[in-house]
């Protein structure tokens, strides 16, 4: 269970900057954690600042939606730098999707806890290949916090770490999740595969 670092409740600061880094597999609950995160700083009276990469545009362009519906007010950004411009007065900085930014975010998400501020991102650990995605590795290495959150395997109701795409397409980004992606196990990813490959034999052939 994470437990939130300790604030300055007096000054309505933190004492020190950090990263919390939110990981997992699609449909394990990384944005519905981001959220709730960042209401109880809300409540704490704290200055909270959202941000998404622009390529997400499944839902409303000016929220981060998670799947229940659990809304938050959000700035679609297309490059991370901007970010450290749009969040000079914020005490606590989120960022949904982290792993679609380029890779100047580990550096902004350093900077931005450099200046004491506490920066919560939330993203998916591994593509859609089970290989590690974007700048993930690199802020789950700086972040002085990691939770990797499971989703629950839609084939065996096992423990989920990967997100298995159901259609063909190659590309690593691939929006409209329900349709086109499951939450699987090991076992369940990697059957998988070798049985899409029994069927499309060129599946792997890049
Ligand atoms: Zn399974």
């Amino acid at each position: 269970m994470f437990v939130e670092p300790h604030f300055d409740n007096s000054e309505f600061r933190p004492r020190t900057g950090w990263l919390e880094v939110i990981a997992g597999s699609m449909f394990s609950g990384k944005t519905e954690e981001l959220i709730r995160r960042l209401n109880r700083a809300k409540i704490a009276k704290q200055q909270i600042q959202i941000f998404k990469p622009s390529i997400d545009q499944r839902y409303h362009a000016q929220h981060v939606v998670s799947h229940n519906s659990n809304a938050i007010f959000s700035t679609p950004v297309e490059q991370a730098s901007r970010i450290l411009t749009l969040s000079e007065s914020a005490d606590v900085v989120g960022i949904d999707e982290v792993q679609f930014f380029d890779a100047s975010i580990v550096q902004v998400c350093s900077q931005l806890a450099n200046q004491g501020k506490r920066v919560i991102v939330a993203g998916l650990d591994l593509d859609f290949k089970a290989k590690p995605f974007g700048s993930m590795p690199q802020l789950m290495a700086v972040a002085e916090f990691v939770t990797k959150l499971h989703a629950i395997c839609m084939r065996c109701g096992g423990i989920a770490n990967f997100s298995y795409r159901l259609v063909a397409s190659q590309e690593e980004v691939l929006l409209g999740e329900t349709e086109a992606y499951e939450a699987r196990c090991r076992r369940c990813f990697y059957t998988g595969d070798q049985e899409k490959n029994k069927i499309h034999p060129q599946h792997e052939i890049q």
